[in-house]
């Protein structure tokens, strides 16, 4: 089977399969809760200093306003970004 034709197929599949996929995923999280925040605590603890500086990374946004990765969300939410949001 050329690879286009099985990727249309595997999409098909997901597709009519969605909600017992969902389930499927959710059971898988519901019994490993634990290991997955254990993981996830690890990863962080691992690489702390990478996403610290990760996340106070300065980055610009297309609003102009110069922020801190951190606070990307919070900034969003600001008059000023909404009033770019609104000019658009
Ligand atoms: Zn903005």
């Amino acid at each position: 089977m050329p690879d286009r034709t099985k990727q249309e197929y595997y999409k098909q599949w997901r597709e009519a399969n969605k909600e017992a996929l969902a389930e499927k995923q959710k059971q898988y999280y519901e019994a490993n809760k634990e290991a997955i925040a254990i993981k996830r605590k690890q990863y962080c603890e691992d690489n702390k200093e990478e996403l610290k500086a990760f996340y106070s990374e300065k980055i610009q946004c297309k609003c102009g306003a110069v922020v801190r990765r951190s606070g990307i969300a919070r900034h969003c939410k600001t008059p000023k970004h909404n009033k770019y949001v609104g000019s658009l």
